[in-house]
């Protein structure tokens, strides 16, 4: 699989976010959201289809087993072309959302633990002791180990979970560059040392779609990450 920038699309309406996506004159890999979706339902995917671009729909789905395979099921049917569920929900929850996309060319992936959370959150708030690094990787395997095709994973952990798990994707949120904003996230990198970690994709939302120059901002953004 080709690595690439995929465009977080965190717009609050079908018509904001079309109007972002039709100022580039290319072909695009974009993230849609919760916030999307919920806006603007499955017709944001048939839109985005027309124009070609490739779709990841970041839904991260957890809950009982069968409910995840069902609503998967449903979603099967949106010519999608990745999808994630939370990898916190078990090894029978992913099989069950892998399995509804069978025959298909849909990539599956586990978020691990979001960007979001500091040590701090995980120890403290979570309850689940020692670094994240590791809490990650005992994530990344569960995930591979139950048929997923990859995981949402920080640029931190992916050198790793790359160095260690055969064939399995690494994509990677919380890519700022130096001069970008920090905002919520937590374990940040640069599009280029990204790169060098060996990330199969980085999603970055609020450093191009916030910026005045969005084109050219996601250009030099994807300079930097495929290394051209
Ligand atoms: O604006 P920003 O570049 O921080 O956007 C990152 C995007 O990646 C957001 O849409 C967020 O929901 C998503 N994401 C994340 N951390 C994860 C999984 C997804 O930041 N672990």
């Amino acid at each position: 699989m080709n690595r690439d920038v995929i465009i977080a699309l965190d717009f609050p309406s079908k018509e904001t976010a079309l109007e972002f996506v039709d100022k580039f004159n290319c072909k695009l890999y974009v993230k849609v959201g919760m916030e999307l979706y919920y806006a603007s339902g499955k017709e944001i995917f048939e839109e985005l289809k027309n124009r070609g671009h490739k779709i990841f729909f970041d839904i991260k789905l957890h809950d009982i087993p069968n409910t995840v395979h069902k609503a998967m099921k449903v979603i099967s049917n949106y010519n999608i072309d990745m999808i994630n569920v939370h990898a916190l929900g078990g090894k029978d929850m992913m099989e069950n959302a892998k399995k509804a996309f069978q025959g298909t060319t849909t990539k599956v992936i586990g978020v691990t633990q979001l960007t979001s959370t500091s040590k701090e959150e995980l120890n403290l708030q979570q309850g689940i002791p020692g670094e994240i690094l590791d809490n990650v990787l005992k994530l990344a395997n569960l995930a591979k180990d139950s048929g997923l095709d990859g995981v949402v994973c920080s640029s931190y952990e992916a050198l790793k979970i790359n160095d260690t798990i055969n064939d399995f994707l690494t994509v990677v949120p919380g890519i700022r560059r130096e001069c970008d904003a920090v905002g919520d996230q937590h374990r940040i990198m640069t599009p280029k040392k990204a790169r060098l970690q060996g990330c199969d994709f980085i999603v970055v939302g609020r450093p191009i779609t916030q910026d005045l120059n969005p084109v050219k901002t996601y250009c030099e953004i994807k300079k930097d990450f495929l290394g051209e």
